[in-house]
């Protein structure tokens, strides 16, 4: 578990301002406190205790902080992992992505709303999923609203 008691940066790693500028205050309130948590401290929900670990409903993910959509219910598969897996997220721009060195030796890459900069999750790759870009967008419930398809 990664966790800091930092405020996340409000720009991009390359320096841009997120184009939606979260307050921290604000959000406490309206997020229960894992929620919260995870998104604005990178921290992780318990494996396989999330609520769309096993979710199959058809429909969209959006950031739970910020409503963009991240992820959808066609590249959702089942990992086993214990936390909703993806192998792809909806638009490349939906996300930004940064090395996590909190477990070094480990460097895992860490995935974040592209939108906001709340952190989601981390991304695996080359782990012999039979998916079709052998990726594992490893992302937080928590992170996460599931907008059903009507
Ligand atoms: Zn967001």
């Amino acid at each position: 578990m990664s966790e800091s008691v930092e405020p996340l940066p409000s720009v991009d790693p390359e320096g841009k301002p997120y184009r939606i500028q979260l307050d921290d205050g604000v959000l406490a309130q309206q997020l229960d406190p894992l929620a919260f948590q995870v998104l604005r401290h990178a921290g992780t929900e318990r494996a396989f205790t999330g609520e769309y670990t096993d979710e199959d409903t058809v429909g969209v993910y959006r950031c739970r902080a910020c409503d963009a959509e991240l992820f959808r219910s066609e590249e959702k598969f089942h990992s086993g992992c214990g936390w909703p897996s993806f192998y792809a997220p909806q638009s490349g721009d939906a996300v930004v992505l940064l090395e996590d060195r909190s477990l070094f030796p480990r460097v895992r890459t860490e995935v974040r709303c592209g939108s906001c900069g709340s952190h989601l999750g981390h991304v695996f790759e080359g782990e012999g999923y039979d998916v079709p870009t052998d990726q594992r967008w490893c992302i937080n419930s928590v992170a996460l609203r599931l907008e059903p398809k009507s």
